[in-house]
């Protein structure tokens, strides 16, 4: 399916089945993580103290209970104190990190991208859950992401390899022609980073003069910035797409099932968005490959 799969068939110590496995409970783990980032970040609690705690009972949650999606089906979802209901997401943010890791593993193989792509679906794991809990995407999680995506695009190139990122062939190309990959690398961030967060900057502002309500915050442009820079230009055009498109579907189905009254409400689309970035990353460059296909 992806050239980096069949090569990394014949020199990879581990059978692929056991690599998968290996990078699905280590992905479970991170969800727990996540669970942690994704409950104390808008409080602006300390994420690595106090130790978990029920939130309904303050009982200290022992490491037995507290192991990835297993802790939740032995409690049956309950906490084990006061047999207060577990949210869902818990083990929901678990399962879906693990099953993430498994797919960007599938897609790139062994290789110095990998940890730097499991690293970005996290930081978008979490902004999706933080977003549709508290309509907020933390500076906390965005600033760093920035500067994340910018090192990813300098280090990823200077490590040789094939070219991870999908605006550097057409770039190097292009108008970059003959310019080192990193520094080429390093100007398609600046470049995806500035056509993402502008992206979103403009339709904030446009709907704003329209309506004359606010109707985005800055979380998404400081979050597609970052998600720019580390996509590229063409995958960041795409993302955008599919949060537009899916945050329109969610949309209106959502007017229809609750009436003309709720025209105003406000949808987390930094959800959308995050969502668009993850098929993005995953899927996106086969996506591009098959539109321009379309068009000769
Ligand atoms: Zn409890």
């Amino acid at each position: 399916m992806n050239p980096s799969l069949s090569s990394l068939l014949p020199d990879t110590p581990l059978p692929l089945p056991f690599l998968f496995i290996i990078t699905g409970v280590f992905g479970a783990i991170i969800g727990s993580f996540l669970n942690v980032v994704i409950h104390r970040l808008p409080q602006e609690e300390s994420i690595v103290f106090p130790n978990s705690r029920c939130p309904s009972c303050t009982a200290a949650i022992a490491w037995y209970d507290n192991i990835p999606v297993l802790s939740y089906l032995l409690l049956r979802g309950q906490c084990r104190s006061c047999k207060t209901g577990i949210a869902i997401r818990y083990p929901a943010v678990e399962l879906l990190t693990a099953l993430l890791y498994v797919a960007v593993t599938w897609r790139d193989g062994l290789s110095l991208a990998l940890p730097f792509d499991l690293i970005f679906v996290s930081a978008l794991v979490a902004l999706i859950f933080i977003d549709a809990e508290h309509m907020l995407l933390p500076n906390a999680i965005t600033y760093p992401g920035v500067i994340f995506a910018l090192v990813a695009r300098l280090v990823i190139p200077l490590g040789g390899g094939a070219p991870h990122f999908d605006d550097l062939e057409p770039l190097t190309r292009g108008f970059l022609h003959g310019m080192p990959l990193w520094a080429a690398s390093v100007i398609g961030a600046v470049i995806g980073g500035l056509i993402g967060g502008g992206s979103l900057w403009l339709m904030g502002w446009t709907w704003e003069k329209l309506r004359g309500i606010e109707a985005m915050g800055l979380g998404d442009v400081k979050m597609m910035f970052m998600v720019g820079a580390y996509l590229g230009w063409r995958l960041t055009i795409l993302t955008i797409f599919f949060g537009v498109l899916s945050g329109s579907l969610i949309g209106i189905a959502l007017m229809v099932r609750q009436g003309r009254r709720n025209m105003q409400m406000l949808l987390p689309f930094g959800v959308f968005l995050g969502i668009g970035a993850i098929a993005a990353l995953l899927i996106g460059s086969q996506v591009v490959v098959w539109y321009a296909g379309q068009f000769g």
